[in-house]
């Protein structure tokens, strides 16, 4: 490996060989390859995450083309993640890319969590959401949560050791709640592109052992240029972590 790739992110303080280190080994599982998962998994693998686990069981469809840029045209119709492996596996040899062309269920998920260091949840429903939550709360996974609607995006990285908050705190699992995606709110790129920028640093920022990120909703107005940051506290109802 030619270490020169990182040679200005080594220059920044809190990175060196140590932490180069730290994140080669690293193994960080990626949930959903859309609009916020596409700068995720580039950052992620810039950056010198190890091993990337890329989950996904779309197809890549013309209508993605608008904010998951890492696909073309000549990439409609085939599986998003065997086209991200094969476009990124060369340009970042220091990186192995494991793509799971399929909808992550609880058997496989139960499978491979104990081989992993963070997830990140990029996916598009709550189904998923809430499944990938309670897993990573039972194996005490870190879990970085990132979405979008609209114009607006959120972030909250979960610790998941011994107690709350966990996902299933801020957000019980209503019925209501179920309908509600980009699929019907609409997302413009950049709310996007900036969810997932975020979310690769916070799972950067975890992996490098930085505590000052978890239980924090970082909340992004994009229109209103406003970012604003909470302290979230466990819900002593909740009915997965408490
Ligand atoms: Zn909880």
């Amino acid at each position: 490996m030619n270490k020169n790739f990182f040679e200005k992110q080594m220059l920044v303080d809190g990175f060196n060989e140590d932490s180069l280190k730290k994140l080669l080994n690293s193994k960080v599982l990626i949930i959903g390859c859309g609009g916020v998962g596409h700068p995720a998994i580039i950052y992620l693998l810039s950056t010198g995450i190890g091993n990337l686990y890329i989950a996904d069981d779309d197809l890549v469809d013309f209508n993605n083309l608008h904010r998951q840029f890492i696909f073309d045209q000549n990439d409609i119709g085939k599986s998003k993640v065997e086209i991200i492996k094969s476009k990124l596996a060369g340009k970042y040899p220091h990186s192995n890319i494991v793509s799971i062309n399929k909808r992550i269920d609880e058997k496989y998920l139960f499978e491979i969590i104990d081989d992993i260091d963070v997830v990140i949840d990029a996916s598009d429903n709550f189904e998923t959401r809430y499944l990938v939550n309670d897993i990573c709360v039972e194996k005490q996974v870190p879990l970085v949560s990132g979405s979008c609607i609209n114009q607006e995006g959120q972030i909250i990285s979960f610790k998941n050791n011994d107690s709350g908050p966990c996902y299933e705190c801020l957000f019980p699992r209503k019925k209501n709640l179920l309908d509600q995606n980009c699929e019907s709110e609409g997302v413009i790129p950049t709310v996007a592109g900036s969810v997932g920028t975020f979310s690769s640093m916070q799972a950067i920022s975890i992996i490098l052992g930085d505590e000052e990120c978890f239980n924090k909703l970082i909340l992004i107005n994009m229109k209103a240029g406003k970012i604003a940051q909470s302290f979230l506290s466990e819900n002593p109802g909740c009915i997965i972590c408490s």
